[in-house]
């Protein structure tokens, strides 16, 4: 049986990880895209119209939709984010590639290297993609102040308790620190649906 002691300790290491806690945002299915993409889509030159800032400083909604299509269903409307990067990048759910028809592996932004293919459409303007379709591993943008804070560092993988009407833990959560991030959990709709995530939900970090 634990100690009078290693009680109260576990108490205050709880009190303190909730009082370190932060906004956990659901993205949905979305495309990130290079200039050769957008030239090829959009037109030569042409430049992606930003109608929303998102939480992370200088990330945005485009004006723009474009198609996402696999061999087995499509995907219209689907939202692009800015601004333009090296390599264009699809991020959809788990239940998204079952219905695209196409296996993505689970993989942190950015890490592209061997994933499958994809066909992006606008109007008569195709693109296909020879990689970057992935399902975004969970991660936490964090500022280098919370990550001292929470004693986490960049790369760190912890277990996350995300509150509210399904109360879960999830695991396998990526830390990402970095000066230019505003501190914010990221998860898809398929694990926001698993936790009944509402807006302004919270979540800390247990481990
Ligand atoms: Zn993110």
């Amino acid at each position: 049986m634990d100690s009078l002691n290693e009680i109260v300790e576990e108490v205050v290491r709880r009190v303190q990880a909730q009082s370190h806690s932060f906004e956990v945002e659901a993205s949905g299915r979305h495309v990130h895209l290079c200039r050769k993409d957008i030239d090829i889509l959009f037109g030569e030159g042409y430049q992606l119209t930003k109608v929303k800032e998102l939480s992370q400083p200088g990330q945005f909604v485009c004006k723009e939709r474009i198609t996402v299509a696999g061999p087995k269903g499509v995907f219209q409307n689907v939202v692009i984010l800015g601004p333009e990067r090296a390599e264009s990048q699809v991020e959809v759910s788990m239940t998204d590639t079952r219905i695209l028809g196409i296996n993505a592996p689970v993989r942190e932004s950015g890490k592209t290297e061997g994933t499958p293919g994809v066909v992006l459409m606008n109007g008569a303007s195709v693109s296909n993609l020879k990689q970057g379709l992935i399902v975004a591993k969970r991660h936490i943008h964090m500022t280098p102040e919370h990550a001292q804070k929470n004693k986490v560092t960049n790369g760190q993988i912890v277990q996350v308790k995300v509150e509210g009407t399904r109360s879960l833990i999830f695991d396998d959560v990526v830390v990402r620190v970095s000066p230019k991030f505003a501190t914010y959990m990221h998860i898809d709709y398929d694990e926001a649906n698993a936790c009944g995530l509402g807006k302004g939900t919270r979540g800390y970090i247990i481990l």
